[in-house]
């Protein structure tokens, strides 16, 4: 290891000042090493090189100015319990007042003669002269601050649990110091020089410390050439990795070939219930084209919920099957295998394939049996969890792998076929409708397909946001409809955190429900901690019509399919995410009766809740709402908290940099292009590839 690399590598806890308790609020945050802290950008930048005089301070300003202490306390107001902490801070030239408002615990922060920075608002108060409130504040107990904290352009940190802004940017400091200015570049050359980039090491420095002449501004917008270079760095790295992948997948070779004729096509007419849309069709030709290719196919099918994704999967499995082959069909959950299972086994009676369902409920003996006979290829479709193929089911001829709903399996399923040396064609399937360009950045090694269109004859579902008063009149209209004949659910939020008192909120509700509002029909009740059999048969009698109304927690998000439903409430909406009230929303809208959808609030709302309110209210458009959440979750929370198969980016943010990203995929092909690497060194290259953006590990 060069002198650089052991600097960097040196974990977070070795370093002055973090123990062990911060080194674990930095790994909580995801920052274990040197190299992790050094490629965390501060928030944003504060120009301290020119401290105001206090003197100077003019009202309705932003200002950042530095003094002593000359007294502080706590002061009682007239509105009981609310406290201000006042302080009068000195720098010579005057002195001013500054109050923190309901903030008592700065009386154990703040003493008499603290050097201290402040940042904030400077507002006229009445008669009494000038004062600053609620400012950001350091105290500057430092021997050198002068050099670290203060007289230039410092960077803001994000606090880190225990850590404070101002240790971090010590930390950062320090470790820069010790750095070598020879740091290795990880970009080419070739590819450094051609986009006249500063150095790697220069980078950081200027990144963290700029220098005095550089612009407040472009370094907010993450816009200088030391920025736009680590960010280009990460980029370029992480399409180099895109581009070796693509490469790797071009060299497999499948083992047999399927090809389609008339026979087939008949088949496939006779299986099939009804008509494709022509985007189903468009899709179909798409696999199966793939199909037909010596490659293994490596395609996502976008489309949103409804749009009738099972049946192109089922249709490109009947290529498979009618070729002497097999098809592992995965869902994410064991109630959609079950559901998966009932309608393939149902549309595939007139052909003379078997299936199986394999889920964690399928007894011993009778898993042994149907093992053997997959083992021997007289069962040709396999449907169970994505536990399928990483457990001990063994294949005669696997050709096709469809992985439902579950778009980050994919890029873990890959793999662990690949180690078992096996090539079938992987199509994996999503109704989260990952906005285009998006897709084309993280999955550039994909093929897309997408569905836009609909099945014929459906009505757009109805979608208004209530507050929670207006209950009353939402249950009467629920009541009408199942009186009609329709069947309803009702969504109750679970977080992870509150699993516990969300779970106890949601059985409350189901025997209010039943008892006080609608004691005269049928209720079910469904969540994850029942046992799956238990599940099973609340589902099945949902869909059998038994049960008229279900209550259920997020269970129901993905893929359930009861056509018949075409109400659903949610209760709490403000506390979902756009894409999952969508995904939610999309269970019903699935028949031509017109559907319905309430989204129940508690207000006060936030903005952003009120923001996510008003686009399901606005749009029934999967990409639309997507792009919308995207922008204004960012892609980490877009995708959900940190999933296999989602790249960890530590500089680049998916919308900000989507420009450096394109220009990073150019150039990474066209460097892998020239520099032709061969086959052990790419495969070399996709582990620390793998490693570095976490997208192997199993979360
Ligand atoms: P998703 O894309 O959400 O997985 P599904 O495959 O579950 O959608 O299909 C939704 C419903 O639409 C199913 O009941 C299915 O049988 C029906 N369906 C799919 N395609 C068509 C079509 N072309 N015409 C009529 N109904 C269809
Ligand atoms: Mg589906």
């Amino acid at each position: 290891m060069s002198a650089a690399d052991e600097v960097l590598a040196t974990p977070l806890q070795y370093l002055k000042g973090v123990g062990p308790r911060r080194a674990a609020d930095f790994a909580r945050a995801g920052l274990l090493t040197v190299d992790d802290l050094l490629y965390r950008f501060p928030m944003r930048y504060e120009d301290r090189s020119r401290l105001q005089s206090i003197a100077s301070l003019k009202p309705g300003t932003s200002s950042s100015l530095t003094g002593r202490i000359l007294s502080c306390g706590l002061r009682s107001t007239r509105r009981p319990g609310f406290k201000i902490f006042d302080a009068v801070v000195d720098d010579g030239t005057a002195s001013i007042r500054v109050s923190w408002l309901n903030q008592a615990f700065l009386r154990d922060v703040f003493a008499v003669g603290q050097h201290v920075v402040l940042f904030g608002p400077v507002e006229m108060r009445g008669s009494g002269g000038l004062q600053l409130t609620n400012p950001q504040y350091e105290i500057l107990d430092d021997d050198d601050a002068e050099t670290v904290h203060t007289g230039r352009i410092v960077p803001v940190y994000e606090r880190t649990g225990s850590v404070t802004p101002k240790m971090q940017r010590r930390l950062v400091y320090d470790a820069l110091q010790k750095l070598p200015p020879d740091l290795p570049d990880l970009l080419p050359d070739t590819v450094r020089v051609m986009l006249d980039m500063p150095s790697r090491y220069a980078s950081l420095v200027a990144s963290h410390f700029p220098p005095a002449d550089a612009s407040l501004t472009d370094l907010n917008a993450f816009a200088t050439p030391a920025q736009h270079r680590l960010i280009f760095e990460e980029a370029f790295l992480f399409q180099t990795g895109v581009a070796a992948r693509r490469k790797t997948a071009g060299a497999e070779r499948k083992d047999i070939v399927p090809t389609v004729d008339d026979r087939i096509r008949e088949s496939a007419r006779r299986v099939l219930p009804f008509k494709l849309t022509s985007g189903q069709k468009q899709a179909l030709k798409e696999i199966v084209d793939d199909q037909q290719r010596p490659q293994p196919m490596n395609r996502l099918l976008q489309g949103d919920v409804g749009a009738g994704k099972t049946i192109v999967a089922l249709l490109a499995a009947l290529v498979a099957m009618e070729n002497g082959l097999q098809v592992a069909f995965m869902a994410p959950t064991e109630i959609l295998a079950e559901q998966h299972f009932l309608n393939i086994s149902r549309m595939l009676q007139p052909s003379r394939f078997r299936v199986a369902l394999l889920t964690g409920a399928t007894p011993p003996a009778a898993r042994r049996q149907q093992l053997a006979e997959v083992e021997a290829g007289s069962i040709q479709l396999v449907i169970g969890t994505h536990a399928l193929v990483e457990g001990d089911v063994r294949f005669k001829h696997l050709a096709l792998v469809v992985i439902d709903e579950q778009h980050r399996f994919g890029v873990l399923q890959r793999a662990s076929l690949r180690t078992k040396g096996l090539h079938p064609d992987v199509l994996v399937m999503t109704a989260t409708p990952i906005p285009r360009t998006l897709a084309l950045t993280l999955y550039g090694d994909l093929d897309v397909s997408v569905i836009k269109d609909v099945p014929p004859g459906r009505l757009p579902i109805k979608t208004t946001a209530k507050p929670e008063s207006r209950r009353d009149d939402i249950y009467a209209f629920v009541r009408q409809q199942l009186d009609e004949g329709r069947q309803a659910y009702v969504i109750y939020p679970l977080v992870e955190e509150s699993e516990k008192v969300d779970l106890k909120a949601a059985t409350a509700m189901f025997d209010h429900l039943s008892q006080d509002v609608f004691p005269h029909y049928r209720l079910g009740l469904l969540h994850g901690k029942m046992k799956s059999d238990a599940k099973e048969r609340v589902m099945k009698s949902f869909a059998a019509g038994e049960i008229q109304l279900l209550v259920s927690t997020t269970v129901v998000e993905v893929g359930v399919d009861v056509p018949n439903a075409s109400v659903m409430l949610v209760e709490h909406a403000e506390r979902f995410g756009l894409s999952q009230l969508h995904q939610l929303r999309g269970r019903v809208g699935r028949s031509l009766h017109q559907s319905h959808c309430f989204l129940l609030y508690q207000a006060p709302l936030s903005e952003e809740a009120r923001e996510r309110l008003r686009a399901m209210t606005e749009t029934t458009d999967g990409f639309e709402i997507a792009e919308r959440d995207l922008a204004q979750r960012g892609p980490g929370d877009f995708f959900g908290t940190r999933q296999a198969g989602m790249p960890t980016f530590r500089s680049i943010d998916l919308v900000r940099d989507r420009a450096i990203l394109d220009r990073a995929k150019v150039e990474a092909d066209a460097w892998i292009d020239s520099a032709a690497p061969t086959a052990a060194v790419l495969s070399r290259m996709l582990e620390s590839w793998e490693q570095r953006f976490k997208l192997i590990e199993v979360a």
